[in-house]
C-alpha cells in the first residue's frame, strides 16, 4: 500500500511515438531513445535505483516550495527540427541565475559506477561525461526561452559516504561540482542532436506509426556487470537503471539467480 502511494507519486508521462529527445537521454543509447519513442514510459513496478532519485526530487519540491527565487523542476523545451528538445532543470536560483542538477554518485567506485573525483578528473582533462551534457543541455534549453544561467552546479549527494574505516576519514554526503557554463557549447550541443535526429529518422517512420530496432544497444555493456551467484554477468544498467528491461528482447534474464537481492 505504502509502496503503491510511492510509485504513485513519482508517475509521469510520456506518449509512444512523440518526436522528443531529452537532456537526460544526451547519454542513452539509441536503441533506449527508440524504446522510449515505442513505448513511452513505463510505470515502475519496483523502488530502484531510478526512484529513489525521484524520491530526491520530491523531497526538494516540498523543501523549496515557499522560496519565490527558486524554481523547482522548472520544465525547458525548445522546439529544433520538428524534435521537441526537453529538459528539467532541479533547482533554478533566479537571483544567481544558477541550475542546479541533484545525482545520487558513489564516493567510492562500484563496477564502473561514476564518482565525483572521477568528474573532477573529467574535467580537468577536458572530458565528455554524460552529466556535463545534461546540464549544458540545460543551459542551452534556458538560454532559447530567455532566461539567463550564470553557472551550473552538479549538487551531488552520496549514499555511501560518511566515515570511512580503512582509510579513518570522514566523508562528506554533499558536494558540488561546478561545471563552466560553455563546458559543451550550442553549436557542439547541435551538432549532437542533429546527428541523433538523422539516427532516429532511420529507425522510426512517425507518419505510419512504424519503429524498427537495431540489433544492438550499447548501453548494455557500457556500464560494466554484476555477477549472480551462479556466476552469471548481468549488465548493470539494464538490470539497475532500465525500466525497458521487461519489454526489451536483448534483455532476456528469464534464469537468473537473484539470491544476491536478499
Ligand atoms: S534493457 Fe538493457 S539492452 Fe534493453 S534497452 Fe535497456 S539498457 Fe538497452
Amino acid at each position: 500500500m505504502l509502496k503503491q502511494k510511492i510509485l504513485e507519486a513519482l508517475k509521469y508521462k510520456r506518449e509512444p511515438m512523440e518526436k522528443r529527445i531529452s537532456a537526460s537521454q544526451l547519454g542513452s543509447s539509441v536503441y533506449e531513445i527508440l524504446m522510449r519513442i515505442k513505448y513511452g514510459a513505463i510505470e515502475s513496478k519496483e523502488i530502484n535505483n531510478a526512484t529513489i532519485g525521484s524520491i530526491l526530487h520530491k523531497g526538494l519540491e516540498c523543501i523549496f516550495k515557499n522560496e519565490p527565487m527558486i524554481d523547482v523542476e522548472l520544465d525547458l523545451s525548445y522546439k529544433y527540427k520538428e524534435w521537441n528538445i526537453t529538459g528539467t532543470a532541479d533547482l533554478y536560483d533566479k537571483e544567481t541565475k544558477t541550475i542546479y542538477d541533484y545525482k545520487f554518485i558513489k564516493k567510492t567506485k562500484v563496477n564502473g559506477s561514476k564518482t565525483i573525483t572521477g568528474l573532477i578528473d573529467k574535467l580537468k582533462n577536458n572530458d565528455d561525461d554524460e552529466y556535463f551534457w545534461q546540464l549544458c543541455l540545460l543551459r542551452y534549453l534556458a538560454n532559447k526561452n530567455g532566461l539567463e544561467v550564470k553557472r551550473l552546479v552538479l549538487f551531488t549527494v552520496s549514499p555511501d559516504a560518511g566515515w570511512d574505516y580503512e582509510k579513518k576519514r570522514y566523508i562528506k554526503f554533499d558536494d558540488e561540482v561546478e561545471i563552466p557554463l560553455n563546458y559543451i557549447s550550442d553549436e557542439k550541443i547541435e551538432k549532437r542532436i542533429d546527428s541523433l535526429i538523422k539516427e532516429l529518422n532511420l529507425y522510426v517512420d512517425f507518419e505510419n506509426n512504424k519503429i524498427t530496432l537495431p540489433d544492438n544497444c550499447e548501453a548494455k555493456t557500457k556500464y560494466g556487470f554484476l555477477v549472480d551467484n551462479n556466476g552469471k554477468k548481468i549488465p548493470r544498467k539494464c538490470e539497475l537503471y532500465c525500466s525497458y528491461k521487461d519489454v526489451c528482447k536483448l534483455y532476456r534474464n528469464k534464469n537468473l539467480n537473484l539470491e544476491w537481492r536478499f
